[in-house]
């Protein structure tokens, strides 16, 4: 049959199915090809894009800066462009339903976009920040943009939910090179942190933000040296018993040391951002062998006293188990008892499993546990009916004015009046005066004092000769 079909056909007609077959193949090809090629660009696309908002994200509005940088300086006439970042500090807290979160993303975003000239262009830069770029406005013209974007924030009404009040905080990059604009938006966004020069909740990128940006890559790159070469170490500030004027403890702060002894850099320098990048275990660490080593020395000399030191809550939530701590004490003879290891209220107040378990470990191997910084943020006053700490150490804030007003001796009065009833013990922080001490004397002796009126943080030698001392 088929022998007889072929027979029928001439070559000419199989040479045209062979030409169509050929053809038919190269359209076939042709298509995938155009097909894969478009994949590979929604694909490219979509890592520059934020699905919620429909705008570019943090990597498109710098790939947008790259690709327009010749349009964009050329639309500045008068005045360089500027990258402006928008923070919305509470906008977790509009909640309309998940199936609304796009609509709600883009009205916000359309804020933005509202009075936008050529060549300008708004961008979603993560959750709570939009980045945008303007051209050619001077300081007050967009000072005026801003507050309007904010006053149009202000007035949406959203679906099932209404009006919503914004925490803005903007940075104003002005004059921007845009010769590297990946950095150029890294510092608008650090800008909302460093700034120095600002105006109202506008914050406007100077030198300054450079070289806090610079300082801390420096802290963070030579850490690992520091650390070996022995440029962090502890120092020491005595705690006084009221009562008997005896100095029954002290509390170890970190200080990073030039080679010649002096301070580098104190610890509100680099500690957030250790905390920010995990380094803090590894300090934390170290701060309590240091403890161990001058409770070593103390017991030595005949000394009983309890030292303590600072855990951040990340040292705290990776504590899975207490048996480096427990080796560390084993190691130098010391008693878990006599150390005390502080931890801030707020971490208290926001607790997670890995905390709560964490402080319980450390009760149950008998260390001690004191709530740092009473007073200092926002308190939870039923932490208090709690029992998971020893100490409470009430925050130097109140004693700053040295109680100079009737009011100030009074919240202080109440403060140690109320905290006496919980049944562990005082210690008041940022003694600094004996104007303070004196009305304090007239409160309540059973307490444990710090500051400067007794000694500043000092080098361990200093401490421990510091243990013989009664006030
Ligand atoms: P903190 O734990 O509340 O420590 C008390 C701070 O108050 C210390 O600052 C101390 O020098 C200062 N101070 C003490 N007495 C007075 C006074 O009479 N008046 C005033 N105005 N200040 C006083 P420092 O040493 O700069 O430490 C700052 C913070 O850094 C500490 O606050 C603590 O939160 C953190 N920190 C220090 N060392 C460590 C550490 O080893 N680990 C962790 N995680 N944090 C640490
Ligand atoms: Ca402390
Ligand atoms: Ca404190």
């Amino acid at each position: 049959m088929l022998d007889k079909v072929l027979f029928q056909i001439g070559s000419f007609e199989v040479t045209v199915l062979v030409v169509v077959l050929v053809a038919l193949l190269i359209v076939l090809l042709v298509a995938a090809m155009a097909f894969r090629q478009n994949y590979i660009i929604q694909v490219r696309l979509s890592r520059l894009m934020d699905a919620e908002s429909a705008k570019h994200n943090h990597e498109g509005f710098v790939t947008l800066l790259r690709k327009r940088k010749k349009k964009i300086l050329k639309n500045s006439r008068q005045v360089s462009p500027a990258i402006v970042i928008f923070s919305l500090d509470n906008l977790g807290g509009v909640y309309v339903g998940y199936k609304n979160q796009r609509l709600l993303m883009r009205t916000i975003s359309d804020v933005f976009t509202e009075g936008l000239k050529k060549q300008e262009f708004v961008t979603r830069i993560d959750f709570s920040k939009f980045g945008l770029i303007v051209t050619d406005r001077n300081r007050e013209e967009l000072k005026e943009f801003i507050l309007k974007c904010i006053e149009r924030l202000n007035e949406i009404e959203f679906p099932n939910y209404g009006y919503y009040t914004f925490d803005v905080t903007c940075a104003v990059y002005e004059a921007v090179p845009l010769e590297n604009p990946k950095d150029e938006v890294a510092l608008a966004i650090q800008t909302l942190k460093y700034a120095v020069v600002k105006d109202g909740n506008i914050y406007y990128y100077s030198q300054d933000v450079l070289d806090k940006v610079n300082k801390l890559e420096e802290i963070n790159a030579s850490k690992e040296s520091a650390m070996e070469e022995g440029c962090i170490i502890p120092y020491v500030q005595p705690k006084v018993d009221f009562k008997t004027g005896k100095v029954v403890g002290g509390e170890v702060l970190v200080r990073w040391i030039n080679d010649d002894g002096s301070i580098k850099y104190f610890p509100d320098e680099f500690v957030p951002l250790f905390e920010s990048n995990g380094y803090i275990r590894q300090i934390d660490l170290k701060m309590f062998e240091a403890a161990c080593i001058i409770l070593q020395n103390a017991k030595n000399t005949g000394h009983d006293i309890v030292v303590s030191t600072n855990f951040s809550k990340l040292t705290l939530n990776s504590l899975r188990k207490i048996d480096q701590l427990l080796e560390i004490t084993t190691k130098y003879g010391v008693n878990p008892s006599s150390i005390e290891i502080e931890i801030t209220e707020s971490e208290f107040v926001s607790t997670n499993q890995a905390f709560t378990a964490s402080i319980l470990r450390l009760r149950q191997a008998g260390f001690r546990i004191a709530m740092d910084d009473f007073g200092k943020d926002y308190s939870s006053l039923s932490l208090l009916t709690e029992n998971r700490f020893d100490t409470i150490k009430v925050d130097k804030f109140f004693f700053e004015n040295s109680l100079a007003t009737d009011k100030e001796k009074n919240i202080a009065k109440n403060i140690i009046n109320l905290l006496s009833s919980v049944g562990c013990k005082i210690c008041l922080e940022g003694i600094e005066t004996l104007t303070c001490l004196d009305y304090l004397a007239t409160v309540n002796r059973q307490v444990l004092l710090q500051g400067y009126y007794f000694s500043k943080p000092i080098p361990e030698v200093k401490f421990e000769q510091f243990l013989d001392t009664i006030f």
